[in-house]
């Protein structure tokens, strides 16, 4: 295989930069953005909160016993939609290839432009425009393959930049803790410290079998990060302007309760569908289609989101809205439009750690055994039939 060479771009603590930026009275002191109410959780926070142990992902009342001075503010997503798009423009406009990982976070593949200019200077200059042109703070690696340039923008962090050539990714990944390869969460990182391996260099030594007996598959996909090896492409961004489902029926129906379950199987498949692209919506449409051919249409602008019980509950009311006449009805369908990139995640800022919790552990089993193996009691009845 052709040597590569991928470059990891990453905004550093990329919502506390957003507020820094339009309120320089956050600077320099301890920051959390995140949910305010009493069960919320700290969607990030910036260094000076890490310090005192803060963390993303973490309940905001235990974050605030850890830090009770931090000044904790409320996300504003259309902000950091916002200024994703600017940088995401000023990538677009320097490389041909790229992947939006998520809302801050991107991967380049420049192989073959060395021949030509330094991949390092050119990333160095893009790096530059990105800073000058969004005012936030970024920080890149540089290496042969997604993985070790991603482990690297994490060490560089922040404002920093790093390059591993071919030769020495044994060497820079050798002494990093195996918490550093991407797919090792808190569980793979205590099975494999439980029996003594802590550091990449560990892990990459020991018998390939061995770990696939451990962990399975993922073993296999660990063991080969821990020697440097990914083969995975980019997956090239593309600019999507919605989603939508229709359903026409065999038979004409004014059957509510079928009506209804359609809706919320098309919302479950659609919000997963935004979820698993990291695409957020701000515009919901219902259509209807009455058995005499008159289409009607309804649409409501909303904050961004890809959480289903918000999607669900407006899609009900509009469609409550809209279904005005006592006629059958031979279609329905779900639209959603204004699509910004966003996290995986939810109504980050309304969202208690359990809903996350749970909408991860649905979309963990829905991405193992495919969209339809998990779905709510409302349309599981549905799909029984
Ligand atoms: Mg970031």
């Amino acid at each position: 295989m052709e040597q590569r060479t991928i470059v990891h771009l990453d905004l550093d603590t990329f919502f506390v930069s957003c507020e820094r930026k339009i309120n320089s009275k956050l600077n320099g002191i301890p920051l959390i953005v995140g949910g305010t109410s009493g069960r919320g959780v700290v969607s990030a926070c910036s260094y000076e909160a890490r310090t005192f142990g803060v963390r993303s992902a973490m309940p905001m009342h235990y974050a605030l016993k850890l830090c009770p001075q931090a000044k904790v503010v409320k996300g504003d997503m259309e902000l950091y939609s916002q200024h994703s798009k600017l940088v995401t423009d000023v990538i677009a406009d320097s490389s041909p290839i790229f992947e939006k990982a998520s809302i801050d976070e991107f991967y380049l593949d420049v192989s073959g432009m060395d021949k030509f200019f330094g991949c390092y200077k050119w990333t160095t200059e893009l790096s530059q425009r990105i800073i000058n042109e969004s005012g936030l703070p970024i920080s890149f690696g540089l290496s042969v393959n997604k993985t070790v340039a991603k482990i690297a923008t994490g060490e560089a962090k922040p404002l920093g930049k790093i390059e591993i050539n071919s030769k020495a990714v044994q060497s820079f990944l050798n002494p990093l803790s195996i918490k550093k390869i991407p797919q090792v969460g808190n569980k793979t990182y205590y099975t494999l410290a439980r029996i003594g391996i802590q550091k990449i260099q560990t892990l990459s030594e020991i018998p390939i079998d061995y770990l696939k007996q451990l962990l399975g598959k993922n073993g296999e996909d660990l063991w080969m990060k821990a020697n440097g090896i990914d083969n995975s492409p980019l997956k090239p961004f593309r600019d999507k302007k919605s989603i939508s489902a229709e359903r026409t029926f065999l038979t004409d129906t004014f059957d509510l309760v079928k009506l209804r379950t359609e809706l919320s199987a098309m919302v479950e498949k659609l919000a997963f569908e935004l979820r698993t692209e990291q695409w957020l919506t701000a515009c919901i449409s219902v259509k209807i289609r009455y058995n005499n051919f008159d289409t009607e249409m309804k649409q409501r602008k909303i904050s961004l989101t890809a959480n289903d019980n918000i999607l669900l509950n407006t899609v009900n009311q509009l469609f409550t809205e809209v279904y005005s006449r006592r006629m059958m009805l031979r279609l329905i369908g779900v639209k959603f439009s204004n699509l910004s990139r966003g996290f995986n995640q939810i109504d980050l800022f309304q969202d208690t750690e359990r809903d996350i919790a749970l909408h991860q552990a649905m979309d963990n089993i829905r991405n193992r055994f495919g969209a339809s193996y998990i779905q709510r009691a409302t349309s599981f009845k549905n799909a029984k039939k």
